[in-house]
């Protein structure tokens, strides 16, 4: 006889997120004990909503004692999705951009150094 097909639970958090993590700085992450649906969006989430939810998530994020330990972390993951370190996913992949156009002028300016 088949079993009923339990429904998939919409789990807010991916287990990723620095409040399901037992590490060095995530003892301290101040999500630990915030609404655990602020970091992600649900799916189908309209604009408004999403940029409200950021909003309220960053505001946790700027009081957080590991606030850079965890941007740094997302960053090098490269975490995908969801709020880290008081960057949304867009504003981390900015940044990304950024470092990664740094260090590839990196050469061209020790070059030009080493030719004045
Ligand atoms: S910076 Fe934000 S996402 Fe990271 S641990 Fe702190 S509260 Fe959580």
């Amino acid at each position: 006889m088949l079993q009923p097909i339990e429904p998939v639970k919409d789990t807010a958090l991916p287990p990723s997120h620095p409040r399901d993590l037992a590490g060095p700085w995530h003892s301290e992450a101040a999500c630990r004990s915030d609404e655990a649906g602020l970091f992600f969006a649900p799916s189908k989430e309209p604009t408004a909503a999403r940029l409200s939810r950021e909003e309220n998530a960053k505001r946790v994020c700027a009081r957080c004692p590991v606030m850079l330990e965890c941007r740094e972390h997302a960053l090098r993951q490269p975490e995908p999705y969801g709020v880290w370190g008081g960057l949304t996913a867009a504003e981390r992949r900015v940044v990304l951009a950024r470092r990664r156009r740094r260090e590839a002028e990196l050469p061209r300016t020790d070059r030009i150094a080493a030719a004045g």
